[in-house]
């Protein structure tokens, strides 16, 4: 398979030689592939954000490389071209709509990239659908629409440049749980839809087990683990023991496998659970 992005023995330091030197970044050596939906998982301050800032070039690494599809950000002749490649989704981007208009702001990237006018239009109408926004909305000001429309709209603004792979910074923060699950569906949709690469960053460990393929456990600046959902929960009590927690209904097939019932521990999701609840009790009842 593809690699699209590949990081060699990176390491990033926050203010070198001042009193407020930090290492955010250890060594840190991930190959990700084309059309992969990865989540990076870690507490606040594992470097969760400093690793995905590296990724369009906003950071420069203070050792190590960075390439995306083959190619060393570092040493491209045309810098501006990662940032339409990498399309980044701040934390809290909705604080970064200026436009008059709703549409205006979504067809800020667009623009830049010096497409048509007409291009812009299906770009903007193509990317509202991914975050499941009315065309009704786009003359009005970012500033009359609510709190999780406004998260759609700086969502939409980055999928409107159609990037290679698109990375959201904890795109659920500070929603409401069902505001949360409608982002997280969006978003899986897209992948779905597109087969792009796809970089969710999380501190949820639900809102993990709900969306990605792969994850990235960061830790102390470390990657900590790098593997499938799956895999990643089987080490549960490795997770518990850095203070990070599995989804609630993985832990309940954990405790029945120790209370000796024949059961797959790898679920992490309510209609697998459902499926495979089926499944034990049909077998008991055979064996019965
Ligand atoms: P996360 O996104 O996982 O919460 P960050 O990547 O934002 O973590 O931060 C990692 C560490 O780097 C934290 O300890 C944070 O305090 C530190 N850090 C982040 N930004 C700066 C900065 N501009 N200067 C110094 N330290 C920083
Ligand atoms: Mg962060």
């Amino acid at each position: 398979m593809d690699k699209i992005i590949k990081l060699t023995d990176l390491n990033y330091i926050y203010s070198p030689g001042t009193p407020f030197e930090w290492q955010a970044l250890k060594n840190i050596n991930i190959e990700i592939e084309k059309g992969e939906f990865l989540g990076i998982i870690g507490h606040t301050g594992s470097g969760k954000s400093t690793l995905i800032s590296h990724l369009n070039g906003i950071l420069k690494p203070t050792s190590g490389k960075i390439l995306i599809d083959g190619e060393d950000i570092w040493n491209l002749k045309d810098k501006k071209n990662i940032r339409f490649k990498v399309g980044l989704v701040f934390q809290y981007p909705e604080y970064q709509l200026f436009e008059e208009t709703i549409y205006k702001d979504i067809a800020f990237g667009p623009y830049n990239m010096g497409l048509s006018k007409e291009e812009v239009h299906e770009r903007v109408l193509y990317s509202l659908k991914f975050v499941g926004l009315d065309e009704s909305i786009l003359e009005k000001s970012p500033f009359e629409i609510s709190g999780g429309q406004k998260r759609r709209v700086a969502i939409a603004g980055v999928i409107a440049m159609k990037p290679q792979i698109l990375i959201l910074d904890e795109p659920t923060a500070g929603l409401d749980p069902r505001g949360r699950d409608e982002i997280l569906m969006n978003i899986k949709e897209y992948h779905k839809a597109e087969g792009r690469t796809v970089i969710l960053v999380s501190h949820s460990m639900e809102d993990i087990a709900k969306t990605v393929n792969k994850v990235l456990v960061m830790n102390k600046s470390e990657v900590f683990m790098f593997d499938t959902v799956a895999k990643i929960f089987e080490r549960a009590s490795e997770l518990y023991d850095v203070g990070l927690a599995i989804p609630q209904i993985t832990r309940i097939f954990l405790d029945l496998k120790n209370k000796g019932y024949d059961v797959d521990t790898s679920i992490f999701n309510i209609e697998d659970a459902l499926k495979e609840i089926e499944r034990a009790k049909k077998a008991v009842a055979n064996n019965a």
